[in-house]
């Protein structure tokens, strides 16, 4: 079905070793993953999340070639194959499947590079269908969507009104071929937008870019409405600092404050960084944030999507 589409859009075939680490259970992420294996024919790991030794384990013994994962958990055993030192001959990683989530050039790259492996962003949502209604292509310039089994349009989540191709608004979809739960115009609150110009792949399902974000992640802060994505994008200009990073928005002295944590090795002085990214912060988008730089591997990782932005402000 839809998902093993994907995997062949991946150019993953029955000759692969899929492990999996999406959960089981009634959310469909793993049991999509699974299924669309099942009927690839390749061999499926299913592991499920957690449990890290056992995963890298798994992936050593039973030779794995593909991952399925999130971003983060996917740097995760990436920091950790580096951490314990697993020699790269032993890691037969060719490919991973990452789970929808906005997440920055500098971690895919990071993991690609660590892991060794080419990565491919996978859409779905558990209203419809489950996991792999789109996947990029080898040119990884948005996602395929499957259009023979939903229809996508892009609208602008205050009006709700339609915007052309091209324009970032939030994703609507229609359900085409569902019989149990069919859904008419379905809003999902991801943000991205269709990617009007024809795939160089020469496939001829439309495209959407990779998730932009959320329309209920918007934050206002001191009147000015930003989007963690901005502050990312900014974050991904200073060489100087890992992917992680963590946003806490609160309410001091009368004042909405944000506080960007960000995190980098002793060779720089923490001091000097922070105010140069608050600086660029303010010169982009307008306000001063506070920002506290800390070492690697101090903020959190985690097994599922990592709360990157925290409000305190209603706590
Ligand atoms: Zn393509």
């Amino acid at each position: 079905t839809m998902f093993a589409r994907c995997y062949e859009t991946a150019g993953i075939t029955n000759k692969d070793r899929i492990q999996i680490t999406p959960g089981y259970g009634l959310w469909t992420a793993g049991i999509g993953f699974q299924a669309g294996a099942e009927k690839l024919g390749a061999m499926v790991i299913p592991m499920g999340p957690g449990n890290t030794d056992k995963q890298l384990q798994m992936m050593q013994d039973m030779e794995s070639t593909v991952i399925c994962a999130t971003s983060s958990y996917a740097l995760l055993l990436a920091e950790e194959i580096q951490k314990r030192g697993i020699s790269k001959e032993k890691i037969k990683l060719k490919k991973g499947v990452i789970g929808s989530e906005r997440w920055s050039d500098k971690m895919r790259e990071r993991i690609a590079t660590e892991l060794g492996i080419e990565l491919y962003d996978i859409y779905g949502l558990t209203e419809i269908y489950g996991p792999g209604i789109g996947i990029n292509c080898e040119y990884n310039s948005g996602m395929h969507y499957w259009d023979d089994f939903i229809y996508i349009e892009i609208i602008d989540p205050v009006t709700g009104e339609n915007l052309p191709d091209g324009e970032t608004g939030e994703i609507v979809i229609t359900t085409l071929v569902k019989e149990g739960a069919p859904l008419i115009r379905y809003r999902t609150h991801d943000l991205s937008r269709i990617i009007p110009e024809k795939c160089k792949c020469g496939r001829c399902f439309p495209k959407i870019d990779v998730i932009m974000g959320r329309t209920d992640d918007m934050m206002k802060i001191k009147g000015v409405n930003v989007f963690p994505s901005q502050i990312e994008e900014i974050l991904g200009t200073f060489e100087e600092i890992s992917s992680e990073y963590q946003i806490r928005i609160s309410h001091l002295d009368g004042k909405d404050t944000m506080r960007i944590y960000v995190e980098t090795t002793g060779d720089y002085d923490f001091a000097v960084l922070a105010k140069r990214i608050a600086e660029k912060v303010k010169s982009r988008i307008g306000f001063t944030p506070i920002v506290k730089v800390v070492e690697i591997g101090v903020l959190p990782r985690s097994m599922k999507k990592t709360a990157r932005v925290i409000d305190e402000r209603y706590d």
